[in-house]
């Protein structure tokens, strides 16, 4: 947009500014600034934000454009100072899958090794599980404190798990729900700048990405997890902050527990070293670069030695029971599982033939939490905590008809019908076990 009808176009016409998106055009950063400055205020309607994305979703954005946006969703809000802190202050973002509950043992990990984490965290989103969701199963852990609060807890305990306050990023906390609702998530420069603009909202100097790769991932395929995690690390750069990232596996979920109390559980075992090798794998992966980024380790292997130490020694474990207390949990609940909230009834999903699960499909799986109410159908919906699946088997591994799949822990039977439906429907079967793909599948820096 130029001259004359840019200036009249920063008090900022919607409608002009949508057109032009929708048929090709490039838009001036003080455009976008004003715009995301005015959904943020209010004045650019909900629907008109929704048409815009839809817009960028079909017409994407040059780096300019998505600089200026993710700029304009960063200093919507307050960036946060956490320079009384020492120590270069580390955070981990996941783009999100099923059965991640990475965050969950790789914060006490990276802060019983030294690192501070301040982590703002999300809920879940379509069929992707958050991480705010799952430490709220703990009874009484509290994820809404102040900013003020955060910065002592990440300075006195080295961590401090919450979710986005009104301060930080407000355009991205409204954005969010918008596009969770108008199919407008898995968007390259929209996941981009959302995350980006409250992870560097959060004062951290370096920040290592997690970005999910196969079914159950908002990137089905390698080439755009690529570029997503090249997008970020080019907006991390921009405003002056080490990112990494690791392309992680996301074609089945990972470990083997899905929903809020029982990926607690499974997170805990983590922390003393009885878990699933899948899980254990991606969470040291990805702490080790922390800990490089943090310089309390010179290599990743020094950072996986490190790591192993504070597994053994029962660190990681007592940081976890620190953090969770001083958020107002109750740190008994890490030690007694009995103590979080359980699943009245349990029913297992049971192979139809002999053979190999040859995948899984993850999106499906995700849904099925969600139908049985892990996960949210609406925004205002509650969740229940306690529900969720052991997967039995997973991917590679070998079944006998009527064998059992996934155990199914329910409260409400109403829902139990459709769950096991879309369940069986998400796990293939064949005769012979199919080529294990890397966990890990690519660093990109
Ligand atoms: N996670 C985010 O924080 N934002 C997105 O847009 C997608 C995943």
């Amino acid at each position: 947009m130029k001259g004359g009808f840019l200036l009249w176009a920063r008090l900022v016409q919607p409608y002009e500014l949508i057109k032009a998106k929708r048929d090709g055009g490039r838009l001036e950063p003080a455009d976008i600034r004003a715009f995301i400055e005015a959904y943020t205020a209010g004045t650019v309607a909900d629907y008109q934000m929704a048409a815009m994305c839809m817009a960028i979703f079909f017409r994407g954005m040059d780096s300019r454009e998505l600089g200026a946006w993710a700029r304009a969703m960063l200093e919507s809000g307050e960036v946060l100072d956490l320079s009384d802190t020492p120590g270069v202050k580390v955070d981990k973002h996941s783009t999100g899958g099923v059965g991640d509950k990475v965050s969950l043992s790789l914060a006490p990990l990276a802060a019983a090794c030294g690192v501070p984490v301040p982590m703002i965290s999300g809920r879940g989103l379509g069929h992707t599980g958050g991480t705010l969701d799952k430490l709220e199963s703990i009874p009484g852990f509290n994820v809404n404190l102040p900013t003020s609060e955060y910065r002592r807890l990440v300075r006195e305990v080295n961590c401090c798990l919450i979710g986005q306050t009104a301060q930080v990023a407000p355009a991205d906390k409204k954005l969010y729900a918008l596009r969770d609702v108008t199919a407008t998530v898995d968007c390259i420069p929209l996941i981009a700048s959302s995350i980006m603009s409250k992870k560097l909202a959060e004062g951290i100097d370096a920040l290592v990405l997690d970005v999910k790769v196969g079914s159950g991932a908002f990137m089905k395929r390698d080439e755009d997890a690529r570029t997503l995690a090249k997008t970020m690390i080019g907006l991390g750069a921009e405003m002056g902050k080490k990112v990494v990232a690791l392309l992680t596996d996301m074609d089945q979920p990972l470990g083997r527990k899905v929903g809020n109390a029982l990926e607690v559980i499974e997170a805990v075992d983590m922390l003393r070293g009885n878990a699933p090798e899948d899980y254990t794998e991606v969470t040291y992966a990805l702490t080790a670069e922390m800990l490089v980024l943090g310089k309390k380790a010179a290599t990743v292997e020094e950072a996986r030695e490190k790591l192993r130490k504070v597994v053994e020694d029962g660190s990681a474990v007592r940081k976890l029971k620190e953090i969770v207390q001083v958020q107002g949990g109750d740190p008994r609940s890490i030690d007694d599982y009995s103590l979080l909230p359980q699943a009245k009834a349990t029913v297992d999903v049971v192979a139809p033939r002999d053979g190999f699960v040859t995948g899984i499909d993850t999106e499906g799986v995700g849904l099925a939490a969600v139908a049985l109410g892990a996960g949210r159908q609406r925004t205002d919906s509650k969740i229940d905590p306690a529900v969720g699946f052991t997967l039995l088997k997973k991917s590679g591994e070998s079944v006998k008809q009527g064998e059992p799949l996934v155990r199914v822990h329910y409260n409400d039977a109403a829902p139990l019908e459709n769950v096991k439906a879309r369940l069986l429907a998400a796990y293939r079967f064949g005769d012979v076990a199919p080529v294990a793909r890397p966990l890990i599948r690519e660093r990109v820096e």
